[in-house]
């Protein structure tokens, strides 16, 4: 089945907000194995809107809408949708007592107005509207409700805009209705790599990307990591299973350690809270260029206080000198950025700390500062564990962000390398 998704708003016409949606609508219909050819955008213009509806209903055959079904005159998704397939707006007796239901909570409780102005406005009355023989989807995180319509054998989605009100819905109330369509089932699994670049990914297997059927394997570069997404279609999971099972052994046969995960959800600093944990470890970070944004991440994971003790900022030559005991020497004659000072910072987190591992980071993050032997984007990363350390050169390219980002990228996936090597 095909899908086409169109996003209404003038204000992603003019680049105001960015098409979160559309983007986290597209991998949702990937996911379901439906084919999105089209995406549209058009702004807060009854004709021109109508117009977009009308063709999209030509030529696909799920159209979903996003935006627009708020309680203002500038939303007019729903009349446009009523207009184009010829019904009516009629009141919706269900949608009436929730919104009523709404505005007490939302108004009186939470006292964001006073009682005496919470009353239902007469644009609100709006969003108790439904195109007539619509199925309505509740909104529990604002007031306007959602909508799935059929009719001449196409199937129309009414989705809010706000990407909090529309996730939710999408998910309660869509997804399961898409899936009762589809005869088939579609599952897949993330293969996710760290260490190697998109194209030395993509050539390693070249011959499964080539060969690909049911299933199909897609790349995705996403901040220094690569990730393939396999999807099997089938009667259902077990046979799905079957089929991507030899993929993905495939995969860890060819990839082996530089694959982190194969869990949709899992992220790389997730994956390497998780191995610190099963080996018992606790872990510092000495950081430079970074300044705090590895710890950050790691702080992200629930549960991080488990293996994180310790996080230190030793931006200038003396803090090195003071938390970590880089010798002046090592300073003097290799520079801060250097092989040399990462490993002594790594090696003084661990003394200083009595943690398990260490991981430092030092390097010239740009847009200054770079020189011909130490250019911009130039990294070291040291891991200490117990009497190794361990070491990564690297050299990035881009802005003084990216630098720092595929830093803490490399810097999680050197632990998750050292970790391995010394623990199995
Ligand atoms: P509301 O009831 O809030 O007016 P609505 O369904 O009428 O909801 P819009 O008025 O079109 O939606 O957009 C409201 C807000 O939702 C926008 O200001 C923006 O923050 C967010 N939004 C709308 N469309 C998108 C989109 N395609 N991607 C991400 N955010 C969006
Ligand atoms: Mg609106």
């Amino acid at each position: 089945m095909t899908v086409e998704l169109i996003s209404v708003g003038t204000e992603l016409l003019l680049g105001n907000i960015i098409n979160t949606n559309a983007n986290y609508l597209s991998v949702e219909c990937a996911k379901l194995g439906l084919s999105m050819y089209h995406q549209v955008t058009v702004g807060d213009n009854e004709a021109r809107l109508c117009e977009a509806i009308k063709t999209a209903l030509e030529r696909s055959d799920i159209v979903i809408l996003t935006g627009g079904l708020g309680p203002t005159s500038d939303d007019i998704t729903k009349e446009a949708v009523a207009r184009v397939i010829g019904r009516r707006l009629v009141m919706d007796e269900h949608s009436r007592e929730r919104i009523l239901d709404y505005m007490n909570r939302i108004m009186v409780q939470n006292r964001t107005v006073p009682k005496e102005l919470a009353k239902i406005t007469e644009n609100n009355w709006k969003q108790v509207l439904k195109v007539e023989g619509s199925i309505v989807i509740d909104n529990e995180n604002g007031s306007a409700p959602g909508y799935i319509i059929e009719d001449n054998n196409k199937i129309i989605f009414l989705l809010p805009g706000p990407p909090v009100e529309m996730i939710p819905m999408f998910e309660g109330g869509m997804l399961p209705y898409l899936k009762k369509l589809q005869d088939k089932v579609f599952i897949s699994r993330m293969v996710k790599i760290c260490g190697i670049g998109e194209s030395t990914a993509e050539t390693m297997i070249l011959d499964l990307i080539e060969k690909q059927g049911n299933p199909t394997i897609a790349p995705y570069a996403k901040g220094g990591e690569v990730h393939f997404r396999i999807t099997a279609s089938a009667d259902n999971e077990d046979d799905a299973l079957k089929l991507i099972n030899p993929i993905l052994d495939e995969m860890y046969s060819r990839f082996g350690i530089n694959i982190y995960s194969v869990d949709e959800k899992e992220t790389l600093e997730e994956a390497v809270v998780k191995l610190l944990k099963k080996h018992n470890l606790t872990i510092v970070t000495a950081e430079s260029c970074t300044g705090g944004l590895l710890a950050g991440k790691i702080v992200n994971v629930p549960g991080a206080s488990d293996v994180l003790k310790e996080g230190l900022i030793t931006y200038t030559n003396e803090a090195k000198m003071k938390y970590l005991g880089v010798k002046p020497g090592t300073l003097d004659a290799y520079g801060a950025v250097s092989e040399q000072t990462a490993r002594e910072m790594a090696e003084g987190a661990l003394r200083q700390s009595g943690c398990d591992v260490s991981i430092a980071v030092t390097g010239v993050a740009g847009p200054g500062g770079g020189t011909p032997e130490k250019p911009v984007g130039l990294v070291y990363i040291a891991c200490g564990i117990s009497d190794k350390v361990f070491i990564s050169e690297r050299h990035f390219k881009g802005s003084r962000e990216k630098v720092r980002e595929y830093s803490v990228t490399a810097a999680l996936d050197l632990i998750r390398r050292s970790i391995i090597d010394v623990y199995g």
